[in-house]
């Protein structure tokens, strides 16, 4: 009988599997709902992220939204209106991290998606790892096409979160099951999955290289045979000669004027006006562009979906643990703003995403069975253009037009050198030359002042903070020195921490000039939903503001488990008392 069961749930994963290839919708799903008791701990933790989803969107848009996917979550859900990431630089591995251990940057060491290793001299990209190859030959990044730029940095193909200190939620949780908890990470983005699965998961990712999802040898010595079947079927194909078009009638957008905005990137091919081609499938940037658009949050949802069924999530009373991290808005964002026709687009889709994904859960799971955490990694800015054209203060950075000469030239006067001083400055952090600086006898902290100060001079420089100082607590307990605190690792941390004015920033992407870019302490890169939902949970809003750390304790706490290592907070009350009912 169980052999049977099983037979017949593989079965009804394959058919799941090819009706997606078509339709990219609802897979088949022949299995029956689940009875109607509420089990105390949830069978399935679903962890959401929506990359770059400041906490004003989905209530900005909620107007032409459908049912089932946001209105879900607002209707059932325990929604926290003020949530914020608590750490300076707002970048993509360090709020999923921050997501997945409750633990500040300071702790979990992903101080940001790029750091300078000072033992090897090289840039590095967060989670590469040349012990574990990706497994399929080919697929990892092409850095002729990767317009990704924090990608391109990595010098290898091999990935997994072996930089990652400490636990994640779904580290505990394997932990608190003796192993037989379920527990995987999906993401268009490799940072998006390996973060949130933890080291006891298991993740997948999109190749743009390959069309498929992939991973490496950390998790697998080869992939199950539902991953290759998904693969072979090239779902990704589907879209070929297609075009990212409007949901619903132009006239019914917030933003339905301002398709053709002059700040928009205008991307060769792609354009800043609907409908957004993807061109052939032979096209070289083909599997970009379906990441652009919402066309990489379908691909991710019907990835889920198989694996849900295929891995049978959810199906006892051990807790699973599936992390899905949609990626297009962070994307879409970068392109367009977030105050755009496209963004406005783009979570419209994003909510029948959802609402796809909750049903299929529904009938899979049961909802009451699963608890439903949905958050971002981090928020992010308007466009300056559109900031402009209402009156508001707001520019790009160009630190390379910057004259670093009366800067170069105040080193050399103080210390008999000037730029030999800089090993590297990738923006948040400043890396000073530490052997040029020790072979010429001087004192780190001296030098580190001097660079500060000629930093301040620089136009659009809000701030500049050396490690020294901050170690020394040389600074007044203000939340924007709180923030950088936290973000400081010793090992990892450059010397000096810059923060750019209010709604200033770069805007270059290694060549490519881009609407928008997050990374800031500021509250706009800051501001997340956090909505938890499912089980008994009952709707409620509440309006006093938590950080994104108090996450990972509160699910832990939830299915009984202690918190992760370097977890900072506590339970959100609400949440534990709503699921205790
Ligand atoms: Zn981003």
């Amino acid at each position: 009988m169980q052999t049977l069961r099983k037979h017949i749930r593989i079965a009804a994963a394959l058919v799941g599997a090819l009706a997606m290839t078509t339709t990219i919708a609802r897979a088949a799903d022949p299995l029956p709902p689940q009875g109607d008791a509420v089990e105390p701990t949830p069978r399935l933790v679903l962890q959401i992220t929506v990359d770059q989803l400041r906490g004003d969107l989905p209530g900005r848009f909620v107007k032409n939204m459908g049912e089932g996917g946001f209105r879900y979550l607002m209707n059932h859900g325990v929604w926290y209106a003020d949530a914020h990431h608590a750490h300076a630089n707002t970048e993509t591995i360090v709020g999923h991290t921050t997501l997945a251990t409750g633990a500040d940057p300071a702790t979990h060491g992903m101080i940001g998606n790029v750091w300078f290793d000072r033992q090897t001299g090289k840039l590095t990209y967060n989670i590469e790892d040349p012990m574990y190859r990706i497994l399929t030959p080919g697929a990892d990044v092409d850095k002729a096409t990767e317009i990704d730029p924090t990608q391109k940095v990595a010098s290898t193909d091999g990935r997994s979160p072996a930089v990652i200190l400490g636990s994640t939620f779904s580290d505990e949780l394997a932990i608190h099951t003796a192993g037989r908890a379920k527990i995987f990470g999906v993401s268009i983005k490799d940072r998006g999955a390996v973060s949130m699965a933890g080291h006891a998961g298991k993740a997948f990712w999109f190749s743009k290289t390959s069309g498929g999802f992939i991973t490496s040898s950390y998790y697998y010595d080869r992939y199950p045979a539902w991953v290759n079947e998904w693969n072979q079927q090239k779902p990704a194909s589907a879209y070929s000669g297609k075009s990212w078009e409007l949901l619903h009638e132009k006239s019914s957008y917030l933003f339905g004027d301002a398709d053709d905005k002059p700040w928009e990137t205008d991307l060769a091919g792609y354009g800043r006006l609907f409908p957004h081609p993807y061109g052939s499938d032979k096209g070289k940037y083909f599997n970009t562009r379906l990441t652009l658009s919402p066309a990489g949050d379908d691909l991710t949802l019907a990835f889920a979906k198989t694996l849900i069924a295929a891995e049978q999530l959810g199906q006892d009373e051990v807790t699973d643990y599936l992390s899905v991290s949609f990626s297009s808005t962070d994307y879409v964002g970068h392109l367009f703003g977030p105050s755009s026709l496209e963004m406005e687009d783009n979570l419209l889709r994003l909510d029948r995403t959802l609402a796809d994904l909750f049903a299929f859960v529904e009938k899979r799971v049961g909802l009451k069975n699963t608890l439903i955490v949905l958050s971002a990694d981090h928020g992010g800015p308007e466009a300056p253009g559109y900031l402009n054209s209402l009156g508001i203060p707001a520019r790009y950075m160009t630190p390379e037009k910057w004259d670093k000469e009366p800067a170069i030239n105040a080193l050399k006067q103080k210390f008999g050198i000037g730029k030999e001083l800089i090993q590297s400055y990738r923006h948040p952090y400043v890396y000073l030359n530490r052997k040029v600086i020790r072979e010429k006898g001087l004192d780190q902290a001296v030098v580190e002042k001097v660079v500060v100060d000629e930093l301040m001079k620089f136009e659009g420089v809000a701030l500049a903070v050396s490690s020294t100082a901050l170690r020394e607590g040389k600074f007044p307990n203000s939340p924007l020195i709180q923030s950088v605190l936290r973000n400081y690792n010793p090992r990892r941390s450059g010397d000096i921490f810059v923060v750019f004015q209010q709604h200033c920033f770069i805007n270059d992407f290694d060549g490519l000039t881009v609407t928008s870019t997050h990374g800031s302490p500021w509250r706009y890169d800051t501001f997340v939903p956090v909505v938890f939902a499912g089980g008994r949970l009952t709707a409620r809003r509440v309006d006093h503001t938590i950080e994104t750390v108090d996450i990972a304790p509160t699910l832990t706490a939830i299915v009984g488990a202690k918190p992760p290592s370097g977890s900072r907070s506590a339970p959100l009350q609400e949440v534990l008392q709503g699921f205790a009912k």
